[in-house]
Protein backbone atom coordinates (compact mmCIF):
# COMPACT_ATOMS: atom_id res chain seq x y z
CA UNK A 1 0.00 0.00 0.00
CA UNK A 2 1.40 3.43 -0.80
CA UNK A 3 -0.36 5.31 1.17
CA UNK A 4 -2.05 7.32 -1.36
CA UNK A 5 -5.64 8.06 -1.69
CA UNK A 6 -7.26 7.79 -5.70
CA UNK A 7 -9.65 9.82 -4.73
CA UNK A 8 -12.21 8.14 -7.90
CA UNK A 9 -11.76 4.73 -6.44
CA UNK A 10 -13.12 6.25 -3.20
CA UNK A 11 -15.96 8.26 -4.48
CA UNK A 12 -17.22 4.45 -6.17
CA UNK A 13 -16.18 2.44 -3.15
CA UNK A 14 -18.96 5.11 -1.06
CA UNK A 15 -20.97 5.41 -3.80
CA UNK A 16 -21.79 1.57 -4.09
CA UNK A 17 -22.43 1.33 -0.17
CA UNK A 18 -25.54 4.05 -1.15
CA UNK A 19 -26.40 2.33 -4.29
CA UNK A 20 -26.66 -0.91 -2.68
CA UNK A 21 -28.43 0.39 0.50
CA UNK A 22 -31.18 2.31 -1.99
CA UNK A 23 -31.70 -0.77 -4.12
CA UNK A 24 -32.40 -2.79 -0.71
CA UNK A 25 -34.81 0.00 0.48
CA UNK A 26 -32.31 1.19 3.43
CA UNK A 27 -33.15 4.64 4.35
CA UNK A 28 -29.83 6.75 4.59
CA UNK A 29 -29.27 10.42 4.91
CA UNK A 30 -26.46 11.43 2.94
CA UNK A 31 -23.42 9.52 1.04
CA UNK A 32 -20.06 11.82 1.29
CA UNK A 33 -16.43 11.13 0.98
CA UNK A 34 -15.68 13.74 3.25
CA UNK A 35 -13.14 11.82 5.00
CA UNK A 36 -12.96 11.47 8.95
CA UNK A 37 -11.30 9.38 11.65
CA UNK A 38 -10.72 6.35 10.82
CA UNK A 39 -12.26 5.89 6.80
CA UNK A 40 -12.18 8.01 4.06
CA UNK A 41 -16.10 8.33 3.54
CA UNK A 42 -19.03 7.32 4.71
CA UNK A 43 -22.92 6.66 4.32
CA UNK A 44 -24.39 8.79 6.52
CA UNK A 45 -27.59 8.19 8.72
CA UNK A 46 -27.97 4.69 7.80
CA UNK A 47 -30.98 2.17 9.11
CA UNK A 48 -30.31 -0.98 8.77
CA UNK A 49 -33.21 -3.06 9.68
CA UNK A 50 -32.10 -6.09 11.49
CA UNK A 51 -34.88 -8.52 10.07
CA UNK A 52 -32.81 -7.55 6.90
CA UNK A 53 -29.48 -8.95 7.95
CA UNK A 54 -28.88 -9.63 4.01
CA UNK A 55 -29.11 -6.12 2.58
CA UNK A 56 -27.07 -4.85 5.46
CA UNK A 57 -24.41 -7.74 4.75
CA UNK A 58 -24.36 -6.43 1.18
CA UNK A 59 -24.53 -2.64 1.58
CA UNK A 60 -21.49 -3.40 4.01
CA UNK A 61 -19.27 -5.81 0.87
CA UNK A 62 -20.31 -3.07 -1.88
CA UNK A 63 -17.30 -0.76 -1.64
CA UNK A 64 -14.72 -2.88 -1.90
CA UNK A 65 -16.35 -4.85 -4.92
CA UNK A 66 -17.23 -1.79 -6.92
CA UNK A 67 -13.56 -1.35 -5.95
CA UNK A 68 -12.82 -4.66 -8.02
CA UNK A 69 -15.36 -3.29 -10.91
CA UNK A 70 -13.86 0.02 -11.17
CA UNK A 71 -10.30 -1.20 -11.36
CA UNK A 72 -10.78 -4.20 -13.31
CA UNK A 73 -8.32 -5.95 -10.44
CA UNK A 74 -8.62 -6.27 -6.37
CA UNK A 75 -6.84 -2.80 -5.84
CA UNK A 76 -3.68 -3.06 -3.57
CA UNK A 77 -4.25 -2.41 -0.41
CA UNK A 78 -8.08 -2.62 -0.79
CA UNK A 79 -8.86 -5.20 2.35
CA UNK A 80 -7.32 -2.92 4.76
CA UNK A 81 -9.44 0.31 3.46
CA UNK A 82 -12.53 -2.07 3.65
CA UNK A 83 -11.85 -3.95 7.06
CA UNK A 84 -14.69 -2.33 9.31
CA UNK A 85 -17.04 -2.80 6.25
CA UNK A 86 -16.00 -6.24 6.04
CA UNK A 87 -15.69 -7.18 9.91
CA UNK A 88 -19.69 -5.83 9.80
CA UNK A 89 -20.56 -7.96 7.11
CA UNK A 90 -18.88 -11.13 8.50
CA UNK A 91 -20.26 -10.63 12.30
CA UNK A 92 -23.71 -9.97 10.94
CA UNK A 93 -23.17 -13.73 8.56
CA UNK A 94 -21.20 -15.84 11.86
CA UNK A 95 -24.47 -17.38 12.67
CA UNK A 96 -25.57 -18.91 9.40
CA UNK A 97 -25.21 -22.30 9.15
CA UNK A 98 -23.18 -22.32 5.99
CA UNK A 99 -20.94 -19.80 6.17
CA UNK A 100 -18.98 -20.10 3.08
CA UNK A 101 -22.09 -20.55 0.88
CA UNK A 102 -23.90 -17.72 3.37
CA UNK A 103 -21.05 -15.28 2.18
CA UNK A 104 -20.55 -16.86 -1.33
CA UNK A 105 -24.31 -15.86 -2.26
CA UNK A 106 -23.76 -12.61 -0.54
CA UNK A 107 -20.98 -11.81 -2.31
CA UNK A 108 -21.85 -12.55 -6.36
CA UNK A 109 -25.46 -10.70 -5.57
CA UNK A 110 -23.58 -7.88 -4.35
CA UNK A 111 -21.52 -7.76 -7.66
CA UNK A 112 -24.89 -8.77 -9.84
CA UNK A 113 -26.23 -5.75 -8.11
CA UNK A 114 -24.01 -3.27 -8.53
CA UNK A 115 -23.04 -4.65 -12.02
CA UNK A 116 -26.70 -3.98 -12.83
CA UNK A 117 -27.03 -0.30 -11.61
CA UNK A 118 -22.81 0.70 -12.59
CA UNK A 119 -24.61 3.71 -14.23
CA UNK A 120 -25.83 5.21 -11.14
CA UNK A 121 -22.52 4.40 -9.29
CA UNK A 122 -20.65 5.49 -11.92
CA UNK A 123 -22.60 8.86 -12.15
CA UNK A 124 -22.91 9.49 -8.17
CA UNK A 125 -18.88 8.87 -7.76
CA UNK A 126 -18.65 11.62 -10.59
CA UNK A 127 -21.27 13.60 -8.22
CA UNK A 128 -18.98 13.20 -4.64
CA UNK A 129 -16.29 14.33 -6.62
CA UNK A 130 -17.66 17.29 -7.46
CA UNK A 131 -19.89 18.25 -4.51
CA UNK A 132 -18.35 15.64 -1.99
CA UNK A 133 -21.66 14.80 -0.19
CA UNK A 134 -25.02 13.93 -1.63
CA UNK A 135 -28.42 13.42 -0.24
CA UNK A 136 -30.39 10.36 -0.45
CA UNK A 137 -33.38 12.28 -2.47
CA UNK A 138 -30.87 12.23 -5.50
CA UNK A 139 -29.46 8.84 -5.61
CA UNK A 140 -33.06 7.30 -5.17
CA UNK A 141 -34.20 9.75 -8.24
CA UNK A 142 -31.23 7.94 -10.12
CA UNK A 143 -32.05 4.64 -8.89
CA UNK A 144 -35.39 5.19 -10.80
CA UNK A 145 -34.00 5.76 -14.86
CA UNK A 146 -33.19 2.98 -16.69
CA UNK A 147 -29.72 1.83 -15.73
CA UNK A 148 -27.21 0.24 -18.33
CA UNK A 149 -25.71 -3.09 -17.65
CA UNK A 150 -22.05 -2.92 -16.93
CA UNK A 151 -20.43 -4.62 -19.81
CA UNK A 152 -17.52 -6.00 -17.08
CA UNK A 153 -16.13 -9.64 -17.68
CA UNK A 154 -17.80 -10.73 -14.92
CA UNK A 155 -17.71 -14.60 -13.92
CA UNK A 156 -18.15 -16.15 -10.24
CA UNK A 157 -14.30 -16.36 -9.97
CA UNK A 158 -13.71 -12.65 -9.76
CA UNK A 159 -15.19 -12.84 -6.45
CA UNK A 160 -13.44 -16.12 -4.98
CA UNK A 161 -10.48 -14.24 -3.93
CA UNK A 162 -12.40 -12.36 -1.38
CA UNK A 163 -14.44 -15.32 -0.23
CA UNK A 164 -11.42 -17.03 0.26
CA UNK A 165 -9.76 -13.96 2.27
CA UNK A 166 -12.58 -13.58 4.61
CA UNK A 167 -12.38 -17.00 5.23
CA UNK A 168 -8.74 -17.34 6.22
CA UNK A 169 -6.55 -16.84 9.13
CA UNK A 170 -5.34 -13.22 7.32
CA UNK A 171 -8.60 -11.66 7.62
CA UNK A 172 -8.89 -13.13 11.36
CA UNK A 173 -5.34 -11.70 12.92
CA UNK A 174 -6.22 -8.08 10.64
CA UNK A 175 -9.58 -7.60 11.85
CA UNK A 176 -8.47 -8.51 15.56
CA UNK A 177 -5.77 -6.12 15.10
CA UNK A 178 -8.21 -3.47 13.67
CA UNK A 179 -10.72 -4.18 16.52
CA UNK A 180 -7.80 -3.65 18.72
CA UNK A 181 -6.60 -0.44 17.32
CA UNK A 182 -10.31 1.06 17.60
CA UNK A 183 -10.91 0.04 20.92
CA UNK A 184 -7.13 1.55 22.43
CA UNK A 185 -7.72 4.88 20.41
ZN1 LIG B 1 -16.86 1.25 2.96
Amino acid sequence: MDGKIEPLLVAHHEAAHAVAAAEHRLRFEAVTIKAGTGHSGQLIGVHYNLLQDEQAVQVKLAGIIAERIYKGRWPQGAVFGAIDDLAGAMKLLQDRNDLRFSLDWSIQSTGQLLLRKWSVVRRLANELIERTTVPEGMVLEWMQERPRQHRASWTPRTYKWLLNFLLSDAYEVLAHVTEHTARTR
